[in-house]
């Protein structure tokens, strides 16, 4: 059983001033594996505090300086892999394969952050003018459980190659991903208060962290809901806010596809990260006059699919990681239902054999339409929805017909014609016959799915305000 006892503040390791023990589980098997002592509204502000008092000198800090720094916290991170592989499947259950990549991940995206950092472009002339792009304050980095240090690393090296300092609030179902991220972040050795931690509820921590005027900007990473509330909460001091929001992203198979070929990226976009996953591809739009056939491909190919121990090597999907997530996700297997789709694969309850542990059956719905809510409402599972479409034309219009648009991937033969609906969809970002993930090109979303860009040069655009500097010449 462990016990976090432990917020981070000013460089160091501090006992919070918050009194509230949460605990944590093994989502595999449902058992209490740990707790966390949670901070409260003073223990945020403690931290944002020290990270106004250590802002002027990160500000000024060279380029230089910054990327020896994001250089330690490379290694420190890469150094943790391993650990941070066991806390991702003991308190998360990422199947072996999707572990890997999110143990990986952290260390990679401080690596991206400095390639960007490398050649970013502080100032430029614009006419007479020159536009020096200036840190904007303190950043509040507010992230999700689904890919805890992932999240968090992005951020923070995004906001400290900026010249910004952090606090940082990761979900406090993480605790253990976190402590091993703070763990290597404090043996990086950057400046006291350039970035500080506070493991807390959302609706404290997180929310004086929205209200608090000390802090300039806000990066959220999590539920529509949550950013729209951050939106308004952040008006009443002026922050700036960049969302990365929910998805429901579309598949649009076209009528020329091979399904044998095409059917392995289509479930990998719909179950990615176990159906937890913001970018998941849980709309799949075939074309109607060749439903039957896709629905035996599919048919076929989920039952290869295996949902269960993250630790087998087997398995594709892992467990939910909550009750409440998989009562969630129980509840839109029995709604589709009842609003009229067929089940094609899956349904409720556990997969075969199985009685404990928050596991879910890969499911697939199909005669459904885009009015039902299993094709409007994030589910954040493995369920998945057919929609049939009769020409080129309405599958655009049932892709666009959404309130989200994070991500979109086009599955066909014909390269012009995947272009060619690529370009009408409202997304941003649309895949065609992949699920590479470019991190020099911008990530976010259209409409419900966010506000602003994370990664590349956008990502660090978002940390600055540009200032424009006017001097008489004569
Ligand atoms: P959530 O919105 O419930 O929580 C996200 C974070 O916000 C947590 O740290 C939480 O404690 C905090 N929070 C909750 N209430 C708050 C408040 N009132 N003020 C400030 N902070 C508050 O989301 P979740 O359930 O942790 O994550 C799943 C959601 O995240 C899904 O909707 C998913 O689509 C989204 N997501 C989006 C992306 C993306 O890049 N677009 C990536 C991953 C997840």
């Amino acid at each position: 059983m462990q016990r976090i006892e432990h917020i981070y503040i000013n460089g160091e390791f501090v006992t919070p001033h918050g009194q509230e023990w949460f605990d944590l589980y093994n989502p595999s098997t449902e058992a209490v594996i740990g707790q966390v002592r949670l901070g409260d509204a003073e223990d945020a502000q403690r931290a944002i505090a020290a990270a106004q008092a250590a802002f002027p000198a990160w500000s000024r800090t060279t380029r230089a300086e910054r990327i020896a720094a994001l250089r330690r916290m490379h290694k420190a991170i890469a150094a943790r892999e391993d650990e941070l592989m066991e806390a991702i499947l003991i308190e998360y259950g990422a199947p072996l394969v999707r572990g890997r990549w999110m143990a990986t991940y952290p260390a990679d995206v401080i690596a991206q952050a400095i390639e960007t950092l490398e050649s970013f472009v502080f100032e430029e002339q614009a006419g007479a003018a020159k536009v020096i792009h200036t840190p904007v304050g303190v950043a509040g980095l507010i992230t999700p459980w689904n890919s805890d240090a992932g999240f968090i690393c992005n951020k923070l090296a995004t906001a400290l190659a900026a010249g910004c300092t952090a606090v940082i609030k990761p979900s406090e179902m993480s605790a253990m991903q976190t402590q091993v991220v703070i763990e290597a972040l404090h043996e990086a050795g950057l400046p006291p208060g350039v970035f500080n931690i506070v493991n807390g509820r959302g609706d404290v921590v997180g929310e004086e962290i929205a209200r608090n005027p000390g802090v300039a900007k806000i990066s959220f990473t999590g539920s529509s809901a949550v950013g729209q509330h951050l939106v308004v909460a952040g008006a009443a001091t002026m922050k700036r806010v960049t969302l990365e929001l929910g998805g429901k992203s579309p598949t649009v198979v076209l009528d020329d596809a091979d399904f044998a070929a095409i059917m392995p990226l289509a479930l990998q976009a719909g179950f990615l990260n176990s159906g937890q996953a913001c970018i998941a591809g849980t709309r799949i739009l075939v074309p109607r006059s060749r439903l039957t056939e896709f629905e035996q491909a599919a048919k076929a190919a989920i039952s290869q699919i295996r949902s269960g121990d993250p630790r087998d090597a087997d398995t594709d999907i892992g467990p939910m990681v909550s009750r409440k997530q998989w009562e969630r996700v129980q509840d839109y297997i029995r709604l589709g239902q009842q609003e009229g789709a067929t089940l094609l694969a899956g349904g409720e309850g556990r997969p075969e054999g199985m009685n404990t542990g928050w596991f879910v059956k890969p499911t697939i719905f199909t005669h459904a339409n885009n009015q039902m809510r299993i094709a409007r409402e994030e589910i954040f599972g493995p369920v998945l929805t057919i929609i049939p479409y009769d020409d080129e034309a309405e599958a655009i219009a049932i892709a666009n017909d959404t309130r989200y648009g994070l991500s979109a991937l086009v599955l066909g033969k014909n390269p012009e014609t995947c272009e060619r609906v690529a370009r009408q969809i409202d997304s941003g970002r649309v895949l065609v016959n992949t699920q590479a993930h470019e991190p020099r090109a911008p990530f976010g979303g259209f409409k419900h799915s966010g506000l602003g860009r994370e990664m590349g040069r956008w990502g660090i655009g978002a940390y600055l305000e540009p200032k424009t500097l006017v001097t008489n010449a004569s």
